[in-house]
C-alpha cells in the first residue's frame, strides 16, 4: 500500500495525466448532480460512445429531476428504448418521484438518503456525491477494480466479497481529498482508455512506476477470469402480423405473474416493454405459435391464418443465447385483443420496445422486401 511521498506523487501524477488528457463528456461539462446521476446510470450497462445521444435526447426532454418525476413512464420507456436494461430507467423515475417527494427536488447529499433511492447503489452514490457535491467517496467498478487488481498484483477474484471490501478500502486510501470528484473520474478513465482488458497500455500510463502488475508481467491476465455460468439456449417464436396497411400488432408489457409462468423466458426477455405476440419454443415452432395465438385471440380470428418464416434473430442477455423466428401472418384485419396496439410495422419505436423486437421488426421487414406478400 503506498504511503507519505509515494503516494502522494501517485495521486499527483493520475491527476495531472487526467486533467491533461480526458476526453470531452458531455456530462464532464457540468456539476448539476441530476446530469451527472443520469450519465452514471447509463453508463452502468453501455458503452460511453452508445449512451452520448440518449443522454442528450433525454436531456432535452427531461431537462430536471421534477420534468422526470411527472412523465408517464411510457415515454420515459420510450427514450431509454435502445439502451437495455429497462430497469434502470424506470428506478431513475422512481428515484426522481422520491426526490421530489422528500428532497423538495434537490438530489439528496447525505449518502444514506441516496443510497435510499431505487437504482443507486454504492459505486454511484459515491460517483454522484464525489462529483457533484466533492464528498470523499472512492467509486469502486469493474474499471477501478481492475486497475486496483493490477497495480497491486492481486490474483483471485475480484468480485468475491472479500476481495472486492479490500479493493473498496484500497480505493478509499488512495482517494485524492482535495479533488475526490475529478480523481474518482480519473480512476476510470485510466481504466477505461489504457488500462483496459486486453492489451493495457502502460508504457502510456501516468502511474507505471507503481505498477505492481506491470513489473511481475501480469498485468494482461489480471483480474482472473471469474467462472461464468453456463449459457442457456433459448428459442422464441414471434407473430408479426401485417395487415393491408402495413400495420401491425404489439401487446402490452407483461405484467403478472401468472402471464410470467406461461410465456416462460418472454417477460424477461422482451424487458416489461411493448412485444409481438411471443412464445417459448418446445418441438415445432409454428405448431406452438399457432396453439399461443389461438389461445391468445379468439380462434375465429385465428382460424385460417398462414405463417409465414422469416428466418432467425439471435441476440443475447446475461446467460441466455436467445434465438426467436420470427413468423409474418398477412391478414385483411389484425385480431383484435384488448390492450394491445397496432402501430406501422416499419415505425414499431413510438412505443417502449426491446432491442430485441426492434430486430424481429426488422427481420420481418427484411423478409417483406425480399418476397413481397400477396395481398
Ligand atoms: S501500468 Fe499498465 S497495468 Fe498498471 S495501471 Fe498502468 S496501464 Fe494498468
Amino acid at each position: 500500500m503506498l504511503k507519505g511521498h509515494e503516494l502522494a506523487t501517485f495521486r499527483k501524477q493520475l491527476l495531472s495525466w487526467f486533467r491533461q488528457f480526458q476526453r470531452d463528456l458531455p456530462w464532464r461539462r457540468t456539476s448539476d448532480p441530476y446530469r451527472i446521476w443520469l450519465s452514471e446510470i447509463m453508463l452502468q450497462q453501455t458503452r460511453v460512445a452508445a449512451a452520448i445521444p440518449y443522454y442528450e435526447e433525454f436531456l432535452k426532454r427531461f431537462p430536471d429531476v421534477h420534468s422526470l418525476a411527472a412523465a408517464p413512464q411510457e415515454e420515459v420507456l420510450r427514450l431509454w428504448s435502445g439502451l437495455g436494461y429497462y430497469s434502470r430507467a424506470r428506478n431513475l423515475q422512481r428515484a426522481a418521484q422520491q426526490i421530489v417527494a422528500k428532497h423538495g427536488g434537490q438530489f439528496p447529499q447525505r449518502v444514506e438518503d441516496a443510497l435510499a433511492l431505487p437504482g443507486i447503489g454504492n459505486y454511484t452514490a459515491a460517483a454522484i456525491l464525489s462529483i457533484a457535491f466533492t464528498q470523499k467517496y472512492a467509486v469502486l467498478d469493474g474499471n477501478v477494480a481492475r486497475v486496483l487488481a493490477r497495480l497491486g498484483a492481486l490474483r483471485g477474484d475480484v468480485r468475491e466479497s472479500k476481495r472486492w471490501q479490500e479493493l473498496q478500502d484500497t480505493a478509499e486510501v488512495l482517494l485524492e481529498p482535495k479533488s475526490p470528484g475529478d480523481w474518482n473520474q480519473a480512476m476510470m478513465e485510466l481504466g477505461a482508455t489504457l488500462c483496459t482488458p486486453k492489451s493495457p497500455q502502460c508504457l502510456l500510463c501516468p502511474i507505471m512506476q507503481f505498477c505492481e502488475g506491470r513489473k511481475q508481467g501480469i498485468a494482461e491476465s489480471l483480474p482472473e477470469k471469474r467462472k461464468k455460468r453456463a449459457t442457456v439456449e433459448v428459442i422464441l417464436a414471434a407473430a408479426v402480423f401485417s395487415d393491408k396497411k402495413g400495420q401491425t400488432l404489439l401487446l402490452p408489457p407483461p405484467k403478472n405473474s401468472a402471464e410470467k409462468a406461461s410465456a416462460d423466458h418472454v417477460p424477461t426477455l422482451v424487458s416489461k416493454m411493448w412485444h409481438f405476440p411471443t412464445v417459448s419454443v418446445n418441438g415445432d415452432p409454428a405448431g406452438n405459435l399457432l396453439a399461443f395465438l389461438r389461445k391468445l385471440f379468439s380462434k375465429m380470428q385465428i382460424s385460417k391464418v398462414q405463417l409465414a418464416p422469416t428466418g432467425k434473430v439471435r441476440h443475447a442477455v446475461t446467460y441466455r443465447a436467445i434465438t426467436v423466428l420470427p413468423f409474418v401472418i398477412d391478414v385483411k384485419n389484425l385480431p383484435r385483443i384488448s390492450g394491445a396496439k397496432q402501430v406501422p410495422l416499419n415505425d414499431i419505436s413510438d412505443l417502449p420496445i426491446s432491442n430485441l423486437t426492434r430486430k424481429v421488426a426488422r427481420a420481418a421487414l427484411e423478409a417483406a422486401v425480399l418476397t413481397p406478400a400477396k395481398r
